[in-house]
């Protein structure tokens, strides 16, 4: 899986945020779907692949959690669309919402008024049976694993403070991949990460994009993000870090077996640089992440 619940906060904890919670609390995670607790793997630094939550054998999932059904549901969603005109099968993040990390939040994300919801008998006391349709994401990172997952649904509704659009398709925007475009609205912007190690400039890492401006053939001018993490933890850089280089790492694995069109994508919010328009400043670890696979 994934991502699991908090049991203590209640707040959906991506896999990838493992690798800045020190230390990991083997009892604290629980599934997303049916509420028994799951086991958080791989999250150590030497294991170099994503962190994520397994079911415990002694702990199987109920016999009514959804958690399996949605996996089906994305292998599906790939090939074809699955919005029909009841509406969209499984829960979604909705829009963004940015907390402060010491609020402790009582349900999973932040389920939104006067949505659909379904609710069943409540499980191990710390969690009920409830799941919504939409939600309030605090991270960009489930808004881009959805907009990976379900290629053919991307009208679904989303809302992404102060940037552009109302749906997944309008807010979600890929750079030009052979040009500098200055882009007069606020995205979530995607290009594919370059091969090329990050570099630290005055105090900065700087992360090549493999889109940008060509000339003679080749990328002469590539997009760059410019992370600004002067006031983060060194756990919270060390995160971002861990990701985009656990990321190259796996484009090239795809790339050496074949999969060309499977790369690593950064989706990250920034403000573009209005003298050096190839650079976006990226200054919230909640709005980088990379996703590999394809677009
Ligand atoms: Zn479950």
């Amino acid at each position: 899986m994934d991502s699991a619940v908090d049991r203590y906060t209640g707040q959906i904890v991506d896999g990838e945020q493992l690798w800045y919670i020190d230390p990991v609390d083997k009892e604290g995670y629980i599934c997303r779907g049916c509420g028994v607790t799951v086991n958080p793997v791989s999250f150590e630094a030497y294991h170099k692949v994503r962190p994520h939550f397994k079911e415990l054998p002694s702990k199987p999932h109920e016999s009514w959690c959804d958690i399996e059904g949605e996996e089906r549901l994305i292998v599906r969603a790939r090939k074809e669309r699955v919005t029909t005109p009841a509406g969209f099968p499984g829960s979604f993040p909705s829009k963004l919402q940015l907390v402060d990390e010491r609020e402790k939040v009582a349900t999973p994300g932040v389920p939104m008024e006067g949505k659909r919801t379904s609710s069943g008998g409540s499980s191990s006391g710390t969690t009920t049976r409830k799941t919504h349709t939409q939600w309030a994401a605090h991270t960009i990172r489930p808004i881009c694993r959805t907009f990976m997952n379900f290629p053919n649904d991307r009208d679904l509704p989303l809302g992404v403070p102060g940037a552009y659009g109302n749906s997944y398709d309008e807010v979600v925007r890929k750079l030009a991949s052979r040009d500098i475009v200055v882009y007069p609205q606020k995205h979530i912007f995607i290009a594919p990460l370059s091969w090329s190690k990050p570099k630290e400039i005055s105090g900065k890492t700087v992360v090549e994009l493999s889109y940008g401006f060509w000339a003679n053939k080749k990328l002469s001018s590539p997009y760059r993000l410019v992370i600004d993490s002067s006031s983060w933890s060194a756990a919270k850089k060390s995160y971002v870090l861990t990701e985009l280089e656990v990321s190259r790492k796996e484009a090239k694995e795809r790339s050496g077996a074949g999969k060309k069109s499977e790369k690593s994508w950064v989706f990250f919010v920034g403000q573009q640089d209005s003298t050096s328009p190839s650079d976006f400043v990226v200054s919230d670890h909640r709005l980088i992440c990379c996703l590999t696979g394809e677009l």
